[in-house]
């Protein structure tokens, strides 16, 4: 259908989107495409560009939105009659040159595609000294012809060139300007010790005191995630759901990603200290947390990977423990119907044992550790009986040491003797050298023991003690019933463990089969060893077996 022009320029003001496709020619109405090309080469008028610019930096605030910028910029267009041929919008700040759409509008121009500029305002176009120059070199060389304000008058004389450098100098001036006022107020805040930026979650800035005030409602939250966490119980994911069914959100209204609530809980803020531009700063604002608190979060984060294969290992708390007594191989475990059971892995031979479900192993483990278990109130008294044993051997062993040495003595005196008389021709001298050779053999035995004495006298003491505290920690597992734990004992106490026919064996160290094979025989009669007369007798047989092997 053809266009009448006549009709089309009698309409009132259009709505922008009934612009699309259509040009607006001087004088002669709204016009399509076709046309525009034909006027065009006949009557070679000016065609613009419309360029809008919106930076999301919060001191423009005031600045109209790019949509706002072009119903401005078309109702002006068609106010004054101007062919708009293309359109380029920018998000970018213009502080630093490398606009991408302001490029690709100048390159347009260059190429002789349009001539003149429409834009909101000369800081909408230039606002550092490379972007400004550009443009005036581009009316300096006649690339661009004209440029187009609602707000600004501009003619392409001399006067308006000027103008329009002043227009862009302001605007530099003002960018300036404000950058350096944001860095003085920075710098004043941080010798307040404020922190100068954007309030972190659990805070908000105070526009009126300029400070950091804790948030009333979200504090007591982002405290509550702390306290949580520094307990080890939970997961990053966990306390995010946390926050999330507590209803904390960052300041976009957002819940938290698990990446977030970890920076948060990595941040020093919150017990009050902070960093800014590589300084560390003591912060004016109320702490929400305990240096304390802070540091045992720390302390859980980095754990976070060992907990994780711990409880890997509780799942399967005997797993790593056994092997096979038929083939030698490793028992593995598995869960089966809710319930975890043993096996061997077979990866050797063929072999014939069968799963062993891990309760029945458990009663194993724990008959075994009744045997070697002692109860608190006795290793008080077993201990206390070890303390006056060293005592005992430490006065005995002086007895010794001073004997001995007065033995030493005597040698040496006889030594002085014997050389005196050799001296005055009483003995000969291969009778001395007899003599002598005796004694200084012996001078040197004495000398020995001695040193064997004063140096390890006691060297039974400490593994005994040693050994009587993890007879109380068998005891502590067996009411504990941690199973994890107990694999580690057994690994600590034997080695050799063994699973055969469904049963569990292992060669204990000598003092811990002492006292199992001691307790077994007198099972009947005693359970509880103090209250036995001959309990002294067990301790002795196993302080001398430390004596014998100190570094067992
Ligand atoms: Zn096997």
């Amino acid at each position: 259908m053809q266009v009448c022009r006549g009709c089309l320029a009698a309409r009132d003001a259009p709505l922008a989107q009934d612009l699309k496709g259509l040009f607006w020619r001087k004088g002669k109405g709204f016009i399509n495409g076709g046309q525009k090309k034909f006027f065009h080469s006949i009557f070679n008028t000016m065609r613009y560009v419309i360029y809008a610019r919106k930076s999301s930096e919060s001191e423009e605030r005031q600045i109209l939105s790019i949509e706002a910028q072009l119903a401005e910029l078309q109702e002006y267009s068609a106010k004054e009659k101007l062919e708009i041929v293309a359109s380029f919008q920018e998000a970018q700040t213009a502080k630093e040159p490398g606009r991408i759409k302001f490029a690709e509008m100048l390159s347009f121009l260059q190429s002789g595609k349009a001539e003149g500029i429409l834009s909101w305002h000369p800081d909408r176009l230039a606002r550092n000294s490379i972007d400004g120059g550009q443009i005036i070199y581009l009316l300096d060389t006649g690339k661009i012809k004209d440029l187009k304000f609602p707000t600004h008058w501009f003619e392409n004389t001399p006067q308006g060139k000027f103008m329009l450098n002043i227009a862009f100098g302001q605007s530099k001036y003002y960018v300036d300007n404000l950058s350096e006022n944001i860095k003085r107020g920075h710098r004043a805040k941080l010798r307040k010790g404020i922190w100068p930026s954007f309030a972190p979650l659990g805070y908000t800035n105070n526009h009126k005191t300029r400070d950091i005030d804790a948030d009333l409602e979200k504090a007591p939250l982002v405290r509550k995630g702390f306290e949580l966490y520094s307990t080890g119980k939970y997961t990053l994911k966990q306390i995010a759901k946390i926050w999330k069914d507590l209803g904390l959100r960052s300041y976009k209204g957002n819940v938290l990603a698990i990446s977030c609530v970890q920076r948060i809980l990595k941040s020093t803020f919150y017990y009050g200290i902070f960093e800014f531009k590589g300084e560390t700063y003591q912060g004016s604002h109320e702490p929400l947390i305990s240096k304390k608190l802070f540091d045992e979060c720390q302390e859980v984060m980095k754990d976070r990977g060992h907990i994780m294969t711990r409880k890997s290992e509780n799942f399967f708390p005997f797993r790593g423990l056994l092997t096979c007594g038929e083939c030698s191989c490793m028992i593995t475990a598995e869960t089966q119907k809710g319930h975890n059971y043993y096996r061997c892995t077979k990866k050797k031979s063929v072999c014939n044992q069968k799963y062993v479900r891990e309760e029945l192993l458990t009663e194993q483990v724990k008959s075994f550790l009744q045997k070697v278990s002692l109860p608190s109130q006795d290793t008080e008294k077993v201990l206390h009986e070890l303390d006056k044993d060293e005592q005992k051997a430490r006065e005995d062993s002086k007895i010794i040491v001073v004997n001995l040495k007065s033995e030493l003595v005597d040698v040496e005196t006889r030594l002085d003797k014997l050389l005196s008389a050799y001296l005055d021709e009483v003995i000969t001298s291969e009778e001395y050298a007899a003599q002598k050779q005796k004694m200084i053999d012996h001078r040197i035995e004495l000398k020995e023991k001695i040193r064997e004495i004063e140096d390890k006298g006691v060297s039974w003491l400490e593994p005994a003690r040693a050994w009587v505290k993890s007879l109380n920690q068998a005891d502590i597992l067996l009411s504990s019933g941690d199973k994890a734990e107990m694999t580690t004992f057994l690994k600590q106490i034997g080695s050799n463990h063994i699973l055969f026919d469904k049963s569990f064996s292992f060669s204990p160290k000598k003092p811990f089969q002492i006292l199992a094979e001691w307790r077994l025989c007198r099972r009947e009669v005693e359970l509880d060893f103090l209250q036995n007369s001959n309990w002294r007798c067990l301790l002795d047989k196993v302080r001398n077996y430390f004596e014998q092997n100190p570094n067992d």
